[in-house]
């Protein structure tokens, strides 16, 4: 028999109370809780699956006070508990708090008709109040277990109180939370909503003119770029993303920018070109005086390019300082072949990405500089000009000489792939020429492949020329001037050579014509002069103010201490003066002006040669014990470096020692040995060269670089008087007799 059985047959109240362990099947008699309800039994249900459902009706609440197992339940004799009410003030206070939180509940619920609180509230008895709110609100049944078990109301109206305030806060934040989502979905919806709307009213008032909406004019852009198969369908399949992204998204626009790129770029549009050596030497000469011997280089190139059509060979790079025409002569090789010309630098590049692109997912990333200049081309197969290779850097962004050898690799260009395009782009029709200041800073993989031609750059009688046959007239042009309005005596353009600039190229001449030309330009328009201005050799100080340089020749007056010494530089060549000054000490050396590791060390050979031949030299055998050297090359600022200024700095030293200037005003160069051999230079074309603009007509040389004579312009060489020499003491023998 069980406990419901047993109550229905002997008509006796049924005592309900929760399980301290819900899951025990069989609870012990330390697994009930003391307190529970007694209750009478409505209705028994007994179900298929033989358990029994009952409808029951709560009497009051009860305490266990003795239990005693039967067969299969426990009897318990209970003591009905009688709640302490609560109709004091305090008591009447707490009900109505009670009553105010639980209809806040109410309202934010929305779980409790709205009736129940009225007729809540005609309740008096705190009892009666407490044990309906009960029902009517969520609690843990360990928590409802605790309120059953409070004998006191107040109590009890508290601890309710409590949970019911825990429960109105939680709905009060599930209510702002619902809020704030409703409100964004909301907008997303409305702005979808609008946008299809824009939509429409596009179609309505494009179609008539138009004829076709955004996407199928991108359709049939693919469609006319001539891109690969494989690269028109990657373009599809993005336009599909694109068409399906809501209009105006930040993403679309990131996908349309992509999709113009990927149409932009030169896939199968060239130029027809055609390589005639006789059209190509016209019109190289047209644009250049002089140069012969790089003409002839770049012609050799041509025809072997023209022979062997777009298989590898190495590619043209032009070494040479600024301004001696190593870019318009990259045009004119483009006018030749009937190519377009695009010109691209790559001086302080450091981030393979300028090459090669960023990623895509890269918030505003671009193709790199190759792909956009390509778009620039707007065909695919220019003539390319990759300007200062010398001058990139590597860092932790990758090495852009790399990326470079990929571009400009005959077997890897075909398939350059750039970061951002992601497709593969074929470069192999492109014509790269390079450009370059210094041939030893290329990177090595680079020069590797390269054809170097060097232009050494001007000498005054070359840069005479250039001006008269090219500068003047273009700039003339440029500022609309006339022969009948202006003309350059060559009185006036030596002036401007000499005195306004000091180059081995041409670029700064170019600029000082230009001014000159915008001068008189506005001299014309202002005064409507009726005869030329002449420019002569006064000209140019009325015109463009004092000069830039002094007299070349004033510095090269022998002095003592003082020799001069040439130095190969990126532009070109230059004269340096080397000083040294005696004075009283204990055989220190000094050396200052910046000068490198190896120009140092050329020094303290030079001093010690000089004092193992003191007595040979003539000077006085102890010097080093009496007296303190100091070697100073002027202009400290510039850094300076290379074995090539030995010979200049032991003939300084001994003029200091002997107090006697050296003889004329010689330029020297050459590498010592401690037993005073002469050993040979580089960049004798560039350092002869700069001698010349200086003035200097006699030049002391090593011998072994006799044969880097030929590369000298003949006039330069029939004004200079070379003395070739194996020893130091040739050179002494020479300044000092
Ligand atoms: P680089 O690229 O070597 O720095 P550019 O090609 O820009 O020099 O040359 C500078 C200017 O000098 C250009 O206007 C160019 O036409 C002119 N120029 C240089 N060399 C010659 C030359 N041999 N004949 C005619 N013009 C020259």
């Amino acid at each position: 028999m069980f406990a419901v059985e047993e109550s229905l047959a002997t008509d006796r109240p049924l005592f309900v109370c929760m399980q301290t362990d819900p899951s025990a099947e069989v609870p012990t008699q330390e697994g009930l809780h003391s307190v529970g309800v007694a209750a009478n039994i409505l209705q028994t249900l007994r179900m298929p699956d033989n358990t029994v459902k009952i409808v029951i009706e709560g009497l009051h609440r009860a305490v266990v006070r003795r239990m005693t197992a039967r067969e299969s339940y426990y009897e318990v004799a209970v003591e009905e508990i009688h709640s302490k009410p609560a109709r004091d003030k305090k008591g009447m206070a707490l009900m109505r708090t009670t009553l105010n939180q639980f209809e806040e509940y109410v309202r934010l619920s929305q779980r409790v008709a709205p009736e129940i609180v009225l007729s809540l509230r005609n309740i008096t008895e705190s009892e009666a109040l407490l044990d309906l709110v009960c029902a009517f609100f969520p609690v843990r049944v360990e928590e409802r277990q605790e309120i059953l078990s409070i004998v006191d109301d107040r109590e009890r109206m508290e601890k309710i109180t409590g949970f019911l305030m825990r429960e109105n806060e939680l709905l009060e934040i599930e209510k702002t939370v619902r809020e704030r989502v409703r409100e964004q979905m909301e907008r997303s919806q409305r702005e979808y909503y609008l946008h299809e709307q824009l939509k429409a009213i596009h179609q309505e008032l494009g179609s008539a003119e138009e004829g076709a909406d955004e996407f199928t004019e991108l359709r049939e852009n693919i469609s006319k770029a001539g891109m690969p198969k494989e690269v028109e369908e990657k373009t599809l399949r993005e336009l599909g993303r694109y068409q399906r992204m809501p209009p105006m998204s930040p993403e679309g626009a990131v996908i349309r920018t992509y999709i113009e790129w990927l149409i932009d770029v030169p896939w199968k549009k060239r130029t027809h070109d055609e390589i005639d050596i006789p059209l190509a030497k016209r019109i190289l000469d047209e644009d250049h005086y002089g140069l012969t011997k790089v003409k002839e280089r770049i012609l050799e190139f041509l025809a072997v390019r023209k022979l062997s059509k777009y298989t590898k060979g190495p590619i043209l790079c032009l070494v040479g300082p600024p301004g001696v025409g190593k870019t318009s002569l990259g045009q004119s090789v483009a006018r030749a072949m009937k190519r377009e010309f695009v010109r691209m630098s790559l001086g302080g590049i450091r981030d393979e990405a300028e090459i090669r692109g960023h990623r895509r997912t890269y918030v505003g990333s671009l193709p790199g500089r190759i792909i956009q200049n390509m778009k620039k081309a707007g065909v695919r197969n220019p003539v390319f000009m990759l300007d200062e290779v010398d001058k990139m850097s590597v860092d932790f962004r990758g090495d852009p000489a790399s990326a470079l050898l990929e571009v400009l690799d005959p077997e890897q260009n075909k398939t350059f792939n750039d970061h951002y395009l992601e497709v593969d782009f074929d470069l192999h029709e492109v014509f790269f020429i390079t450009t370059a200041n210094d041939e030893y800073a290329i990177p090595y993989a680079l020069h590797d492949r390269m054809e170097v031609v060097r232009l050494a750059g001007y000498t005054s009688h070359e840069k005479h020329h250039i001006a008269r046959l090219f500068l003047i007239p273009k700039q003339m042009k440029e500022c609309g001037l006339t022969e009948e309005a202006l003309h350059f005596e060559d009185s006036g353009i030596k002036i401007l050579i000499d005195r306004y600039t000091r180059e081995a190229g041409v670029r700064e001449l170019e600029r000082q014509v230009a001014n000159v030309c915008r001068k008189v330009a506005r001299k014309v328009v202002e005064e409507k002069p009726d005869s030329p201005i002449i420019v002569d050799d006064k000209k140019p100080l009325d015109l463009l103010g004092p000069y830039e340089y002094g007299e070349m020749r004033a510095e090269l007056e022998p002095q003592v201490g003082v020799a001069v010494g040439m130095a190969w530089t990126m532009a070109g060549g230059d004269t340096l003066s080397v000083e040294t000054a005696v004075m009283k000490g204990k055989g220190g050396l000094t050396l200052t002006g910046h000068l490198g590791e190896v120009m140092k060390e050329s020094a303290r050979a030079a001093y010690s040669y000089l004092r193992s031949r003191a007595e040979e030299l003539g000077i006085s055998a102890s010097f080093y014990r009496t007296s303190d050297l100091h070697v100073h090359v002027p202009e400290g600022a510039i850094p300076k470096d290379g074995p090539s200024a030995g010979v200049p700095i032991a003939v300084s030293m001994l003029s200091a020692l002997k107090n006697v200037p050296p003889k004329d005003a010689r330029a020297m160069t050459g590498e010592i040995t401690l037993r005073g051999r002469v050993l040979p230079v580089g960049g004798i074309k560039e350092k002869v060269l700069a001698a010349h603009r200086a003035g200097i007509r006699s030049v002391i040389m090593p011998k072994e670089n006799e044969k880097d004579l030929v590369e000298i312009p003949a006039d330069v060489r029939e004004e200079i008087a070379f003395i070739l020499v194996t020893d130091i003491a040739e050179v002494f023998a020479l300044v000092f007799d």
